[in-house]
């Protein structure tokens, strides 16, 4: 932790945008939220699919060592993203 690298403004402001600043998991709006990094190398910061927004309560739950609560684990996070920060069809009509 003591070498933590720092996500790239202009990746930061890419991912913050793509997901509108919203956490891919629960998708509250308005949430004080940050970048993970679903491999948990924070030297991988480059890599727009490495990246994750999820709000402090999320990003806890992807923290969890040990005890019963179950790990939001990088297989999860990584399965959670792309619904977020896939771009709509360009013919895309809402329902
Ligand atoms: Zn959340």
């Amino acid at each position: 932790m003591a070498n933590r690298i720092q996500v790239p403004c202009e990746i930061a402001a890419q991912v913050l945008f793509d997901s509108d600043r919203t956490c891919c998991i629960c998708r509250v709006p308005g949430k004080p939220i940050q970048i993970h990094h679903i491999d948990e190398d924070s030297s991988n910061s480059f890599d727009l699919a490495n990246l994750a927004v999820v709000c402090f309560e999320d990003h806890d739950k992807t923290m969890v060592r040990g005890g019963f609560g179950r790990k939001l684990d990088a297989e999860q996070v990584g399965r959670f993203t792309p619904f977020l920060y896939a771009p709509l069809p360009v013919d895309f009509v809402l329902p």
